[in-house]
């Protein structure tokens, strides 16, 4: 296996990806990513007329045989499907020697290796220490690989374009490349108008050291894959590594593929390829209730309404030293069902130490607001220190409510004030 099949999000790589420090752009609730797996993602650029290798999707072990004799090369290649990168460096929990992505030279060894990774834990430097579970495996033609080159496309929100990323040198850790060697990355914006032109394809092929037959297969893959990402409302397409053959020809050997999910309503069909056992569970019981959830790895649960106010109240607790636990945003009604829903998903994180509540009463007044928090608090049983600031509407009569709930709640005058009190409660 050449390359360390290492994936990173492209997003990292491109410089205005970051909307705050804390939330890469996938993350981030405001620019909501739907992902799909690989084999699905192939399926729609084979639609698409973006050239990939022949594979075969399979749910049990015993269809890895059939597979394997069906694609007719020697070597095929068994690759677990999870919503995360890594799988060839990746290892599984129950069996430590086996990788996500594996090369094998007969029906047997097909078998053994779907076998061990279907129903069983892969851990890759995405998914974190829990792992992903493996319920679906890809079965693909082994290639002849001269080339590994890596391929991304993104919306530049600097100039406003979508953008090529691309680097000669792909299938390894691009991150670190575009770290150590930015000047191996090559960044080529096109109009989703009119697609990218003949001379940008002269040009990215130049810089990727293409030689004719191959520039001449770019000629193909480039223009359909950039026409791809704009016809699919794609926020991110990442192929890494995307091979030079033997012959000279370009496919796309690893998919990643990540769409705008305010697009998805003029994309019916990919509602289907939503795979909820990928999805944090929490995030979909938020989304359920009409909450925008996103966890994060700090300890200071937030509770917020409005998307905006959301993101300050992060900014503000990582400004006076404390990490955000997660961007919760209750939207504009706040009301009992919402607010006990919101704590109850908070506290279900067990890196929560600390709650900051920060509410704007404008429609919804204050203290309608306190009575469906104090109510909330009564229902979940709030076990860890709470800031509250308010603002708006009726604000000195919520104070007043707080103050006299008996209940051991801190009141924040101001954001700042509650930010630096809930980050204070931590402790130094
Ligand atoms: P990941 O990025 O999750 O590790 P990839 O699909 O990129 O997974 O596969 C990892 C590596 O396995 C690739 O960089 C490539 O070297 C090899 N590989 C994957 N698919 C094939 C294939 N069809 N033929 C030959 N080698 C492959
Ligand atoms: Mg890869």
């Amino acid at each position: 296996m050449t390359g360390n099949g290492f994936a990173p999000s492209a997003e990292r790589i491109s410089s205005r990806a970051r909307v705050h420090s804390n939330v890469r752009l996938s993350d981030n609730p405001l620019f909501v990513a739907m992902k799909i797996h690989e084999y699905q993602a192939k399926e729609l650029f084979a639609k698409a007329g973006v050239p990939i290798p022949r594979g075969i999707v399979i749910r049990t072990p015993e269809e890895a045989a059939a597979a394997y004799e069906k694609l007719g090369t020697k070597v095929c290649v068994v690759k677990s499907q999870i919503h995360a990168g890594g799988r060839g460096k990746g290892r599984f929990k129950e069996h430590p020697e086996q990788a996500g992505v594996v090369l094998v030279k007969s029906a047997e060894e097909a078998v053994a290796n779907a076998k061990r990774m279907l129903g069983s834990t892969l851990v890759t430097i995405q998914t974190g220490d829990e792992g992903k579970q493996v319920n679906t495996v890809y079965v693909e033609q082994g290639l002849d690989i001269k080339k590994e080159l890596y391929l991304a496309i993104v919306v530049d929100r600097e100039v406003g374009l979508p953008t090529i990323i691309a680097s000669a040198e792909g299938g390894m850790a691009i991150e670190e490349l575009a770290h150590e060697h930015p000047e191996k990355i090559i960044k080529e914006p096109f109009d989703p108008g009119i697609g990218l032109q003949p001379y940008q394809v002269r040009k990215l092929s130049r810089a990727l050291g293409l030689d004719a037959t191959a520039q001449k297969s770019a000629g193909v893959f480039l223009p359909k894959i950039c026409d791809f990402f704009v016809k699919s409302d794609s926020s991110m397409t990442e192929i890494n590594p995307l091979v030079v053959t033997g012959e000279g020809q370009l496919l796309a050997l690893d998919a990643k593929v990540t769409f705008d999910d305010n697009a998805l309503f003029r994309h019916k069909d990919f509602l289907e390829l939503r795979d909820l056992a990928e999805e944090d569970p929490a995030e979909i019981q938020a989304a359920n209730t009409g909450l925008s959830y996103v966890k994060l790895d700090g300890n200071i649960g937030c509770l917020v309404n409005g998307a905006g106010l959301a993101m300050s109240t992060m900014d503000l607790i990582k400004l006076h030293g404390g990490e955000p636990a997660n961007f919760l945003d209750v939207g504009g009604g706040a009301n009992v069902e919402q607010v006990t829903e919101a704590f109850r998903i908070i506290l279900a994180d067990k890196n929560v130490k600390a709650i900051l509540v920060n509410i704007f009463g404008g429609i919804m007044k204050c203290d309608t607001i306190v009575t469906a928090l104090l109510t909330a608090y009564d229902n979940i049983g709030i076990t860890v220190p709470l800031v509250v600031r308010l603002e708006g509407t009726n604000v000195e009569l919520a104070r007043e409510m707080l103050k006299n709930s008996g209940k051991q709640i801190t009141t924040g005058m101001d954001l700042t004030d509650a930010a630096q009190k809930v980050v204070a409660t931590l402790g130094a």
